[in-house]
């Protein structure tokens, strides 16, 4: 691809894709540098009959089109001035420049057209050592932009590597500020990218990381002291909340960490202590569902999300609780509506490993519709005056459907009235 751009000057591939080609591992997308302009950058693409889209001109950054597949061309930068948050950039004259205000060794190398390898850091070293290093002054580069703190963590549990001494001991002393200085949209991201990383890429490291920092605890509350939150050994072998937590968010799949991470967030504000020697946490799905609003306005999760959130942590326990019988599954159906391949995943990667293998038969969905069948409209069709009167019936009618998996409108109707009569 450097070669179809190469009328760009001092074309560099950079940042992510050259580290991922360097572990020998897929590229996610391409991003490049050059040091034209950005105004250049788009000039002489046209003249080379490229598709352009100016991006993110005040970035640098110009996307061209080759073969309908967007890249991201941005223009060398160097940091000006920075005041704890991002730093304020202008172009660069050259790569090395712009390699220096990037955050870790590992993303601070570059590659030209030639296929040669710029990396002035050290970044290679790193890899192969499996460390994590800030380029630079480690803390001074965290005060730039303390979402790096964050970011240190992600790459750590992304690449199985481990956190240098000092870039570690840095981002433990800036961690008390990060949340105060970043925009929570941005702290998500960075939950989302964590939470999509393909193996070995192990979510949890990311998370516990966060916990360690009390980053965590600061952004979700109900996080505070779950790593004393002691389970009954018989469920929870694995031992505390929190190893629990973390246990399930890499087991399930990476469309439902959220839903892992969350669902059992109901427990501190539950727990009870036992003679025994751990709490238990009655209601704790209940409790938890009703967290739900607050967590996801804080972290600004897309409604769909926070909506699918409150049904999955609030129904957790019941396939967990319940004798897999068809009545019971047509109603955990009836309850959970659209969601219940989610609550399938989420049940199989909370209960992975300590629940016999019978217990999944409760998750066969019943072959019959769960929607109410008898409706208003029968009873009017059956002389019946719309009013008071239609709850208790239609009520009726739904119980016995669920119940029995009955469909047929009469015996529905009829049913129902035989139990209302009955009291
Ligand atoms: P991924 O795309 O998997 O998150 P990445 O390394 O490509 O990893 P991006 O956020 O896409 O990360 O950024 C691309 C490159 O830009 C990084 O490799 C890094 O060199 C630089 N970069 C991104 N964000 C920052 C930041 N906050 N501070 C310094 N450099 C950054
Ligand atoms: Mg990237």
């Amino acid at each position: 691809m450097l070669e179809r751009l190469s009328f760009l000057p001092d074309l560099h591939l950079v940042g992510g894709a050259v580290r991922d080609i360097l572990l020998g591992l897929e590229p996610e997308d391409l991003d490049f540098a050059t040091s034209a302009p950005p105004e250049e950058v788009m000039r002489l693409a046209r003249q080379a009959g490229l598709g352009v889209a100016p991006t993110g001109l005040e970035h640098g950054t110009v996307t061209v089109l080759i073969d309908h597949r967007p890249y991201e061309v941005t223009t060398f930068r160097r940091d000006v001035e920075t005041y704890g948050r991002r730093a304020k950039v202008a172009w660069g004259r050259s790569i090395e420049e712009d390699l220096a205000r990037r955050d870790f060794t590992i993303g601070a190398i570059a590659m030209d057209a030639q296929g040669r390898v710029i990396d002035p850091y050290g970044g290679q070293r790193d890899m192969e050592a499996g460390v994590i290093r800030a380029v630079g002054d480690p803390l001074e580069r965290f005060r730039e932009d303390y979402l790096r703190v964050i970011r240190a963590g992600r790459f750590a549990a992304r690449y199985g590597f481990q956190i240098e001494k000092e870039t570690l001991k840095a981002a433990r002393e800036a961690a008390p500020k990060v949340l105060a200085h970043v925009a929570v949209e941005r702290v998500t991201a960075e939950f989302n990218k964590a939470f999509a990383a393909p193996p070995p890429a192990q979510p949890s490291r990311f998370l516990r990381y966060l916990y360690e920092l009390e980053i965590l605890q600061r952004l979700i509350p109900e996080f505070e002291d779950n790593h004393l939150l002691l389970q009954n050994p018989h469920w929870h072998p694995e031992g505390d909340v929190l190893t629990h937590v973390l246990e399930v968010v890499d087991r399930a799949p990476p469309q439902y960490r959220w839903h892992a991470l969350l669902h059992d967030i109901g427990k501190r504000d539950t727990a009870r202590w036992k003679p025994e020697g751990w709490y238990s946490f009655p209601g704790h799905e209940r409790v938890g569902a009703a967290l739900i609003p607050r967590i996801a306005r804080d972290l600004r999760l897309p409604s769909h999300l926070r909506d699918e959130l409150v049904v999955t942590t609030g129904l957790h326990m019941v396939p967990v609780l319940s004798k897999p019988t068809p009545a019971a599954i047509r109603r955990f159906q009836a309850q959970a509506g659209p969601h219940l391949e989610v609550l399938k995943a989420l049940f199989e990667a909370d209960g992975a490993g300590r629940r016999p293998k019978e217990a999944w038969a409760f998750f066969e969905p019943q072959p019959v519709p769960v929607q109410p069948i008898l409706m208003g409209r029968h009873l009017i069709a059956r002389g019946h005056r719309p009013g008071k009167g239609f709850g208790p019936i239609l009520k009726a009618a739904y119980e016995h459907q669920l119940e029995t998996g009955e469909t047929d409108v009469e015996r529905l109707y009829q049913a129902a009235l035989a139990r209302l009569s009955r009291g």
